[in-house]
Order: C-alpha cells, then sequence, then structure tokens
C-alpha cells in the first residue's frame, strides 16, 4: 500500500529557531501513528507540514491524501453558531442544499454521541462536548487522513479516558488513516499502530516503535507495550 504522506529529511525553522531538524518518516495508508515528544519540541509544526500548511527550508513533503480532517488541543468553534451549523459549515462548498447539509450534520453529531444537542451553543456545552463537535466537524468532510493534534489535553483526567476509548474505537472503525499527537507516552502506545518518538526541540526522530501485535486490551497493556513505556520514559527523561 502507498504511504499517504512522505517526509524526507525535512528541516524548519521560526526565525534562526530551529525546530525540525532532519525528519524523515512516512504514514501508511490504513495506520494511527502516534507522535510523542516534549512540549515545544515541534510536534504541531510536523503536523502543519503533513498538511500543507506549512512547508520545509529544506527537504520534501510529499502529499498523497485527498480531504485532510484536522482536531486542534481547543474546539475552536464559532461562538454564535449552533453545534449543528458548526459542523455544517464546512459542507458549504459540497452540499448546496441546506435540507441535506443539516442532515448530514446531524448523523455525524449522533456518530459523535451528541444526539439532542444540536441546537446548543458552544457556550451551552462541556468542554468534551465541545471537542466532540470539532470532532464530527473533522470528519464532516470524509477525510481520508485525520489529524489529531493533543485534541483531549484541556480535559480531566476521567473525561480524557472516555473520550480516547471513543476515539479508539473512531479510529478502529474502519481503517483510517490518522496522525495522534500527544506528550503522553499512554495514550500514544494504546491508540498508535505505531509510535514516532521525538527528541527535544530541535525535534530529530529518536525512535520509531511498531505497536502492531503486540497484545494490549484498551489500556490495559501487555508485556512488551509496557517494556516500551518504561523505555519511552526513560528516554524523555535523558533526553
Ligand atoms: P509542540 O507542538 O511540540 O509543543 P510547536 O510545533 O508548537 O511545538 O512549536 C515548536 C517551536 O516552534 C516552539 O518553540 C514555538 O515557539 C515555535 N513556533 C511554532 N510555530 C511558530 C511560528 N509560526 N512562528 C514562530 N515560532 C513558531
Ligand atoms: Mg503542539
Amino acid at each position: 500500500m502507498k504511504p499517504l504522506v512522505v517526509l524526507r529529511q525535512v528541516y524548519k525553522s521560526f526565525h534562526h529557531l530551529p525546530v525540525l531538524e532532519g525528519i524523515s518518516c512516512q504514514v501508511e495508508a490504513g495506520e494511527v501513528v502516534s507522535l510523542v515528544g516534549p512540549s515545544g519540541c515541534g510536534k504541531s509544526t510536523l503536523l502543519r507540514l503533513m498538511c500543507g500548511v506549512e512547508s520545509p527550508d529544506r527537504g520534501a513533503v510529499e502529499r498523497r491524501f485527498q480531504r485532510v480532517g484536522f482536531v486542534f488541543q481547543e474546539a475552536r468553534l464559532l461562538p454564535w453558531l449552533t453545534a449543528l451549523d458548526n459542523v455544517g459549515l464546512v459542507l458549504l462548498g459540497s452540499m448546496p442544499l441546506r435540507e441535506e447539509r443539516e442532515a448530514h450534520a446531524r448523523r455525524l453529531l449522533a456518530d459523535v454521541g451528541l444526539e439532542g444537542f444540536e441546537g446548543y451553543h458552544p457556550a451551552q456545552l462541556s468542554g468534551g462536548m465541545r471537542q466532540r463537535v470539532a470532532i464530527a466537524r473533522a470528519l464532516a468532510v470524509a477525510p481520508d487522513f485525520l489529524l489529531l493534534d493533543e485534541p483531549f489535553a484541556g480535559l480531566d483526567f476521567a473525561l480524557r479516558l472516555r473520550m480516547l476509548d471513543f476515539l479508539r474505537h473512531l479510529l478502529a472503525d474502519d481503517g483510517r488513516t490518522a496522525v495522534y499527537v500527544t506528550h503522553d507516552v499512554r495514550e500514544a502506545l494504546a491508540l498508535g499502530d505505531r509510535m514516532v518518538l521525538l527528541s527535544s526541540r530541535p525535534a530529530r526522530i529518536q525512535q520509531v516503535f511498531d505497536l502492531r501485535d503486540k497484545p494490549k486490551d484498551g489500556w490495559r497493556l501487555g508485556p512488551e507495550l509496557r517494556q516500551i513505556e518504561t523505555e519511552v520514559m526513560m528516554a524523555l527523561l535523558a533526553d
């Protein structure tokens, strides 16, 4: 299968501050790649390069996906629109008929467990609900590539666990291709097929772990994954 994104020796600086240093990696169709690294190392920058809103100073980024869905740390909803209209907004170009747009947005909101909240405004929703609207919006364009940038970092622990469970099922359901950014090793191990560990800034790829075929049952990580967890924690400490 062809990779959806290939990065070759990518370098990126901002005003002489080197952020990415020689990043080479690829994302295969149908895999979930977890991207872990210390805060400020360049994870969001790497995502922006992958989807094309940022370009590298040196190196190449090849993109073979059609439509990308992006979920940010904050929900970034328009406060004056309802949940339904926040999702419907991104369909304006592809679905000119209002009824069709609304029916599609309704289905997506139901998929993320928000049936009955279509008419609520962002301020009337909890943090977790707002983030689910953001996920529904990202899915609305039928993306073949999903980028999630620490989407649950702002939520309390219990809610984050529930949202992660929801996301785990969503990603597993229909063989989606996704990059999931987090600074939480446990999350990365539970969600990813592969895990890319970045160094502190300027980010280099420290190590790539293949997580497939290593036993896990939801959050219950098998001995191999627990071993990797310890290894990565030590690597982060030593970095
Ligand atoms: P992470 O997502 O891993 O926390 P970021 O990719 O957001 O890290 O940022 C990495 C570094 O690049 C930070 O030092 C940040 O200040 C800098 N940076 C990111 N985007 C810009 C920008 N548009 N202009 C200037 N500096 C930036
Ligand atoms: Mg970031």
